[in-house]
């Protein structure tokens, strides 16, 4: 039943299949190489007392040998927790501790984090390294080669069924501390369903090019996993750099291809885009965040079928896509449901809202988290009477495409009147001297809350906040436009890169909300 034995449905019929190309110069590791890694690796971990439900962490640079880590604790019926390598020793710790993560898997680059991270955290026993690319290339396996050697390469059969968890992944923290969403086999097997009904068609002969990292659910879900199932290949990129993403796709015809939005804005403006070839690449996906127009513009004009996806972590994560074709008439859209997930759109007394009116997103559906490891207050909080409430805020047309408004949590209400800031933002945006905005409520006597816009502005501007409230004025109402405005160098950011309005509204005088 697990991810861990997907592999093993095509080392049987496609054994010389390449399921991992490890980096751009394209070592090959076939499908009937993976299946026997894997086993290897699972064996031995097994001899290393790794049990069913047994946590083990990454801290790991882009990989195939991440892969393997994460398909060979899956074959056990243990739990991979991936850690963001952005975070610091601190958080790292955090992550470690909240998880119970007996072993660690770590890149090399990242040894001096683990061992600050591990100063202070005792749940880990063992830490094993997993060799750079450089040192891969010059044959040097770190601990992780002698560890799989060590192992039998026989098939390892556990009892593994679809409710059972195989990924505690944090959410990338951006409204409070980072929660561990627990992911099972089934929710990933749904999800790889869920993928091939808007991934156009993937199979066999399909490749893909992971360059996000795979510690995120974006990497590890749009495309790598559900490729494992249908036997495609994926091309692993240890780090991302745009001209190295466009060559490596050129060259090994990458069919599809998945990026968070600033990744793909660094492909845009490549120079490498534009005398690279990349016909064969029939789908290029973007989400985790919106993707600005101009973005998805540039790539169009390079002849690529551009799309937009809407997911989260707790949901494995495709929820819900455009189709290329609608990505500009329906631009802001995040296109309609997958097809094994529903929608409905709830008012504060979980009833449904009028069509077209703002509230929030709830979703159903077998790719959704079972809950929220060691929390089970915030899991109560999440899934009601069997829905998940995203904390995302959300409108539907008479088409049935949905659009985000904005977060729960980031709404302002003053006055009465509920503001959501990325609208106000977008406003914001459009006036030639603001370089980055935020717009966050804080806490007043007489309104509740105002509206409170913190502002980047571009070098030598004197842009006052009298100025840009009136630009605001003349576009939207007056009750959305920034009372109040502040000027700062940088907005500061989670390690995913968005921004945290939390540690703003602290700044400003809110407390954390
Ligand atoms: P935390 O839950 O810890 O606050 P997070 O929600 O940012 O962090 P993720 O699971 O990585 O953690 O991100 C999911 C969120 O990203 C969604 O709830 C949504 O707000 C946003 N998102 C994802 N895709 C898109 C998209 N295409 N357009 C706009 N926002 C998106
Ligand atoms: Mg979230």
């Amino acid at each position: 039943h697990g991810f861990g034995n997907w592999a093993t449905i095509h080392a049987l019929r496609n054994a010389d299949r390449v399921a991992y190309v490890d980096g751009p110069e394209g070592v090959e590791t076939t499908y009937a190489q993976l299946e026997e890694r894997t086993n290897r690796l699972a064996d031995a971990l097994r001899t290393k007392g790794v049990a069913p439900g047994d946590r083990v962490a990454l801290l790991c640079l882009n990989s195939p040998q991440m892969m393997e880590i994460y398909l060979a604790v899956a074959k056990l019926g243990a739990i991979s927790v991936p850690v963001n390598f952005r975070l610091h020793p601190d958080e790292i710790a955090y992550v470690l501790g909240d998880s119970g993560a007996s072993l660690l898997f770590v890149s090399t680059a990242f040894l001096p984090a683990a061992t600050q991270a591990l100063e202070n955290e005792t749940s880990v026993r063992e830490t094993i390294r997993v060799p750079a690319l450089a040192e891969r290339v010059a044959g040097e396996g770190g601990d992780y080669e002698p560890l799989l050697a060590s192992g039998a390469p026989e098939r390892v059969v556990a009892e593994v069924g679809h409710d059972d968890v195989c990924v505690i992944m944090y959410t990338s923290g951006t409204t409070g501390r980072p929660k561990g969403a627990m992911l099972t086999h089934g929710n990933f097997f749904y999800n790889a369903i869920n993928a091939m009904g808007f991934a156009s068609g993937i199979g066999r002969t399909d490749v893909t090019i992971s360059a996000a990292p795979l510690f995120h659910i974006g990497a590890l879900g749009v495309h790598t996993l559900p490729f494992l199932l249908v036997g495609g290949s994926v091309v692993v990129i240890e780090a991302f750099a745009p001209d190295q993403w466009v060559e490596a796709a050129a060259r090994h015809h990458v069919t599809q291809a998945f990026l968070v939005p600033a990744m793909w804005a660094a492909v845009a403006a490549s120079p490498a885009l534009e005398t690279a070839d990349l016909s064969s690449l029939r789908l290029a996906i973007s989400g985790g965040a919106p993707c600005p127009l101009p973005v998805i513009s540039a790539m169009r004009g390079h002849g690529v079928a551009f799309t937009e996806g809407f997911g989260m972590t707790e949901t494995s994560p495709n929820a819900a896509c455009l189709q290329p074709e609608d990505v500009v008439e329906h631009a802001g859209s995040v296109g309609r449901p997958v097809a094994f997930m529903d929608f409905r759109i709830l008012d504060e007394m979980d009833q449904d809202v009028p069509q077209g009116e703002v509230g929030e997103l709830c979703l159903r559906g077998p790719s959704i988290f079972v809950g929220y490891w060691n929390r089970p207050e915030a899991t109560q909080e999440a899934i009601r009477d069997g829905w998940f409430h995203t904390g995302d805020m959300a409108r539907v047309d008479a088409e049935g495409f949905y659009s985000l408004v904005d977060r729960k949590k980031d709404m302002v209400i003053t006055g009465g009147e509920n503001v959501y800031p990325i609208e106000v933002e977008q406003v914001l945006y459009g006036h030639p001297d603001v370089v980055e905005v935020a717009v966050i409520g804080v806490p007043d006597d007489t309104w509740g809350e105002i509206v409170t816009a913190v502002v980047v502005r571009t070098d030598g501007s004197t842009l006052t906040t009298d100025e840009l409230r009136d630009w605001a004025r003349e576009r939207i109402a007056h009750f959305k436009a920034p009372r109040r405005v502040t000027f700062i160098d940088e907005l500061p950011r989670n390690a995913t890169g968005k921004i945290l309005k939390r540690e703003l509204r602290v700044s400003e005088g809110g407390g954390d909300a």
